[in-house]
């Protein structure tokens, strides 16, 4: 498999297969882990993406005519020409906004481009029969922040450290190399660049649901966006895609609770799939790698988990565990969390990073979602009511 490295370089992981094959054969503690969760993110984190963007389109929409108003998300510096896709597309058209960090300035009679943060008051104007479509330049749009969010960043500098390695150290003192790689603090250094041209991934889409609530459903041309982009679509831009497409549909959900909902289901969902697949707890004889190596009082069985002797429930199993073992109220709290021994070795998450979440609560929403343990969807949904962007 190949790995893409902050757009770098590339990882070819058969050629770490030997240094792999070799740590297997250990069972001490930091080579387990390398063995049992690192193996598994490589599959799980890096597997290519696949594209589901329904509510999107890579072509102009065929509808568009003289009532129609084009809010085009792209960058216009001072130097750039409009390329012949915006020309022609203008022809049809009555207005063209290209929105973006460039200042504001008119181009054509029918062609103008708005500043971000001036869109809001040019939609003001837009109060007649006129339909709005939206659209965007994907180069234009920065995503690096969510495609390599910290686990992934994480995986990405083990990964790289453990394929410069030297085989002679690694032959010499398996367990060494991979506690100090796993405990290697560099690694959750971030290397990607983040080109600040570029227009930032949640203010095209808050801007895009604000637009939305001023004019309504009914005002737009087609509910979905379409897109552009020159050249093939990348694994950062499939996914990027498919965000912008689940958020738009999330959007058009209207009510806060049905849009509450989905996010909370879809995380929740996610986070224990994420848990499943990377087998990241690692129960062994009924012990998780937590217990194993630590003197913390963790959970004492594979089926109750951090489900057992919490806070609120001493000594016993959580109130909300189902005779199955699973949870009853699925607590997105609780499926975020991860103990301080597997976030030293980077199972950790960090809600922002996720654009369900970065784009649709506020800040301060965040902080209940990573803290209110142990309560129901319902009680959470009321008090996330007022966290919506
Ligand atoms: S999260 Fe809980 S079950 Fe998993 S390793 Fe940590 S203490 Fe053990
Ligand atoms: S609420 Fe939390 S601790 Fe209780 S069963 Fe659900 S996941 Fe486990």
């Amino acid at each position: 498999m190949l790995v893409n490295y902050f757009g770098k370089y590339m990882i070819n992981t058969q050629e770490i297969k030997e240094k792999l094959k070799l740590i297997s054969q250990y069972n001490t503690e930091n080579a387990s882990f390398f063995n049992n969760t690192f193996k598994n993110a490589i599959e799980y984190l890096f597997q290519p993406a696949q594209l589901d963007a329904c509510y999107l389109i890579d072509e102009i929409p065929n509808n568009l005519n003289s009532e129609t108003i084009v809010i085009y998300f792209d960058n216009m510096n001072e130097k750039s020409k409009v390329d012949s896709y915006v020309n022609e597309l203008s022809k049809t058209i009555k207005k063209f906004i290209i929105v973006g960090n460039h200042r504001n300035r008119i181009i054509t009679n029918k062609i103008i481009c708005v500043n971000i943060k001036s869109i809001l008051n040019i939609v003001n104007y837009v109060r007649g029969n006129e339909k709005i479509q939206f659209g965007f330049h994907i180069n234009a749009i920065n995503y690096e922040k969510y495609y390599y969010d910290r686990m992934n960043v994480f995986f990405l500098n083990a990964l790289n450290a453990l394929y410069h390695f030297p085989m002679e150290d690694l032959e010499n003192d398996v367990e060494k190399v991979c506690t100090d790689i796993l405990l290697d603090r560099n690694n959750f250094q971030s290397h990607y660049f983040i080109d600040d041209a570029k227009i930032e991934l949640k203010k095209m889409l808050v801007l895009y649901y604000k637009i939305l609530k001023k004019i309504g459903k009914e005002r737009l041309q087609n509910e979905f966006m379409f897109y552009h982009i020159e050249g093939e679509l990348s694994d950062m831009n499939i996914a990027m895609l498919n965000s912008i497409s689940e958020l738009i549909y999330v959007y058009h959900l209207e009510e806060n609770e049905k849009i509450l909902s989905y996010v909370y289901d879809n995380i929740s969902r996610q986070m224990l799939e994420e848990a499943k697949k990377l087998n990241y707890c690692n129960f062994l004889n009924n012990t998780c790698v937590g217990m194993r190596y630590t003197d913390n009082s963790f959970p004492n069985s594979e089926e109750n988990g951090c489900c057992n002797n919490t806070y609120k429930d001493k000594g016993k199993n959580c109130r909300y565990m189902k005779d199955d073992h699973s949870c009853s109220i699925s607590s997105i709290s609780c499926r975020v969390f991860t103990c301080q021994y597997l976030q030293n070795r980077g199972i950790d998450h960090s809600l922002w990073q996720y654009p369900l979440i970065d784009c649709v609560f506020k800040k301060l929403a965040r902080t209940k979602i990573i803290y209110d343990f142990f309560t129901p969807k319902e009680v959470m949904m009321k008090k996330l009511k007022h966290g919506i962007i």
